[in-house]
């Protein structure tokens, strides 16, 4: 089974993902860490975020496992992650990897922007997750905070309404809901309410 999860940053589709997978025994793939690392790549080595050629070539370096979370976790390579997210190229190259991990034969769960748009338009259950901004930006400060960043709620805030401006207008592949997903506001939800109304949506076993 391929379970795919779209929705704007801190929406609660990464922790959403997580959860079914263990749930499920999936596979898991965060596919913004993949733009996190190509974005890390390019900076590492001194690049230009918008240099659609270094991009590429840091994108189809990267190996799909052993993140080094801690690097790429904070608030600004998610900023930069959506300006590589928006280079045509990247996404193709980054596309193909995702999908051979989707194609595992015991399936997975992918969560991003675009897998039950672009990647995964088969998945058999498709989920949007959404918050209010000023929801998630407040979880993105606890969460910062909670791994001793500074955490200024106004300037997540408008982080978030950048990011989701950026993800949302960009020409190729922008954030939306497909048509067949389902949609989850997280907004009044904890974690595990989240889990429990997302659960709803899984074809009843047997
Ligand atoms: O989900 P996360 O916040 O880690 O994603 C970082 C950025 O990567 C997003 O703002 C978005 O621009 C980009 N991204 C994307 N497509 C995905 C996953 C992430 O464009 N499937």
């Amino acid at each position: 089974m391929i379970i795919a999860i779209d929705g704007p940053a801190a929406s609660g589709k990464g922790t959403l993902a997580k959860k079914l997978a263990a749930h499920l025994g999936l596979p898991h793939l965060d596919t913004g860490l993949l733009y996190r690392a190509t974005a890390r790549a390019l900076l590492d080595a001194d690049g230009r975020l918008d240099d659609a050629r270094a991009a590429v070539a840091a994108a189809r370096g990267l190996a799909l496992t052993d993140f080094d979370e801690a690097r790429l976790r904070g608030r600004a390579m998610g900023e930069a992650a959506s300006v590589v997210a928006a280079i045509p190229a990247v996404r193709e190259t980054l596309a193909a990897a995702q999908r051979s991990f989707a194609l595992r034969p015991e399936g997975a769960v992918l969560d991003g922007r675009d897998i039950g748009t672009v990647i995964c338009p088969e998945a058999d259950v498709k989920i949007f997750v959404t918050a209010s901004p000023q929801t998630r930006a407040q979880r993105r400060a606890l969460e910062l905070a909670g791994r001793g960043e500074p955490a200024d709620y106004a300037a997540i805030l408008e982080d978030i309404r950048v990011r989701d401006e950026r993800d949302s207008s960009r020409a190729v592949a922008p954030l939306r809901a497909a048509p067949d997903a389902h949609a989850l506001d997280t907004t009044a939800l904890d974690v595990e309410a989240a889990f429990r109304a997302a659960l709803r949506f899984l074809p009843a076993a047997g």
